[in-house]
């Protein structure tokens, strides 16, 4: 591992003292830190004020029981979190996430990312994370909505426009961010179209919404082959992943000339030599909420379910799946498959060793914060389209996602050349990220 700065080696000591056994968190502050000795040696101001101890602590981290009762008349129970990471931009904003694997280190390590992701975007929006231990899996969509009313039953008093802002994220989509918004809705008696955002769009939702992060993965990888004069056109990728990040990145991918050749789930892969089938990877996911073996089944082809995704030989990968999902082995056949481009769908899917295989191997590796960022901005573009009582054509919203992606890429690229590590995205986005939530915390004082 990199040896950090020396200023910022005991922020990284008391992070690990003050939230024993959380692992990920530790991982997410390690791979900032990594980043920003120059930013201290530069500017010795931001340790000066402590603005990293400070960055490394929530503002407000809330944990509540979720009780709720199951088809056969049980009651279950579940544990809640949101951890409100950081409003010096805005107010807190980040996903809810539903899934098994769901605990306090990981809503931690990605309240951290999401404050560097949002202040990339050059949005007004803070950081923030939440979810459940729930598993959504094989529950029936009366389960799912009395959990999801049970859940914001406890949160509708911490959130709220102004304050705190939550969406999607893994085990939450439109009919999940549904139910959340009818129980604030009868809880509150406000239309409060701005607390939620990933609405349908009848309902206050934004065009986009639901492709923009996927969309946004791709347009960040148009801009990467773009700066070096080449085009997606030709290109063979792989997603893992085939929840709503990789759905739509496989569309933006074919419509910009490339061809998918394999997605994956957590139970094995499919290789689809002629492209992957949208239409049919959409009807198996979205409409009947179905496992990928369903799609092999029809399409004919294999449901590889032995070795990874990672052998499948491609120029450019997406990790789109979940936290760690790309490791050493991983990255090992990706650079002898001759990968070029790693860019980050999901948050933090690179270990940290992958990270730096890739990296000594010539590949192109873009973090989630820069890339994935998409999503979160188009959030906040819904969160416009609701303050301004409008909502926007799919063709205008869709540039303005182009625009802040270009933006997002141009200033990672421009932040590493200023800090004497060109073609670095890892640092470009840690501390173009970093520095304009740091100046907004210096100018707010010590609060
Ligand atoms: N969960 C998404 C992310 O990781 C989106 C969050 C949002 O739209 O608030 O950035």
């Amino acid at each position: 591992m990199p040896a950090l700065h020396e200023r910022l080696s005991p922020v990284l000591d008391e992070v690990v003292r003050r939230n024993p056994g959380e692992l990920e968190f530790h991982q997410a502050v390690r791979e900032v830190l990594e980043s920003l000795g120059p930013v201290v040696a530069k500017h010795p101001r931001y340790a000066d004020a402590e603005i990293i101890r400070r960055l490394c602590e929530p503002e407000r981290q809330i944990i509540f029981r979720v009780p709720w009762v199951d088809d056969a008349g049980r009651v279950q129970l579940n544990r809640g979190f949101r951890v409100e990471f950081n409003s010096a931009l805005g107010p807190y904003k980040g996903g809810l996430r539903l899934h098994p694997s769901v605990y306090l280190g990981i809503v931690k390590f990605l309240g951290f990312e999401q404050i560097f992701k949002n202040s990339l975007t050059g949005l007004p929006i803070g950081g923030g994370k939440g979810g459940s231990d729930f598993d959504p899996k094989g529950r029936s969509d009366a389960e799912i909505m009395r959990f999801c009313q049970s859940f914001m039953t406890e949160l509708h008093r911490h959130i709220g426009e102004h304050t705190d802002v939550p969406a999607g994220d893994i085990g939450v989509g439109g009919r999940e961010i549904g139910y959340l918004f009818g129980q604030y809705k009868r809880i509150t008696n406000r239309w409060e179209a701005g607390v939620l955002t990933g609405k349908g769009v009848t309902w206050g939702g934004s065009l986009v919404r639901t492709e923009a992060t996927g969309y946004g993965t791709v347009f960040f990888v148009d801009e990467i082959l773009r700066s070096r004069g080449e085009s997606l056109d030709g290109k063979r990728v792989v997603v893992s992943g085939s929840g709503n990040v990789a759905i739509y990145a496989v569309e933006k991918v074919h419509q910009l000339g490339g061809t998918v050749v394999a997605v994956s789930d957590s139970g094995g892969c499919v290789v689809d030599e002629s492209g992957i089938d949208l239409d049919l990877l959409k009807q198996v996911k979205e409409v009947d909420r179905a496992r990928l073996s369903a799609y092999a089944t029809t399409r004919g082809v294999d449901y590889v379910t032995g070795g990874s995704i990672w052998d499948v030989r491609a120029d450019i990968a997406l990790p789109c799946a979940t936290q760690n999902e790309l490791d050493a082995d991983g990255a090992a056949a990706l650079i002898r498959g001759g990968v070029q481009v790693v860019a980050e769908g999901a948050n933090m899917p690179t270990t940290p060793e992958a990270v730096r295989a890739l990296t000594a191997a010539g590949v192109t590796f873009a973090p989630g914060k820069a890339v994935n960022a998409g999503g979160v901005a188009t959030s906040a573009l819904e969160m416009q389209q609701n303050a301004s009582r409008d909502s926007w054509t799919f063709e205008h919203t869709e540039q303005r996602l182009a625009e802040i992606m270009r933006s997002i890429h141009d200033r990672c690229l421009e932040t590493a050349d200023e800090y004497g590590t060109p073609g670095d995205y890892v640092a470009g986005a840690n501390i173009a990220g970093f520095t304009r939530v740091a100046d907004a915390m210096l100018a707010l004082g010590v609060i």
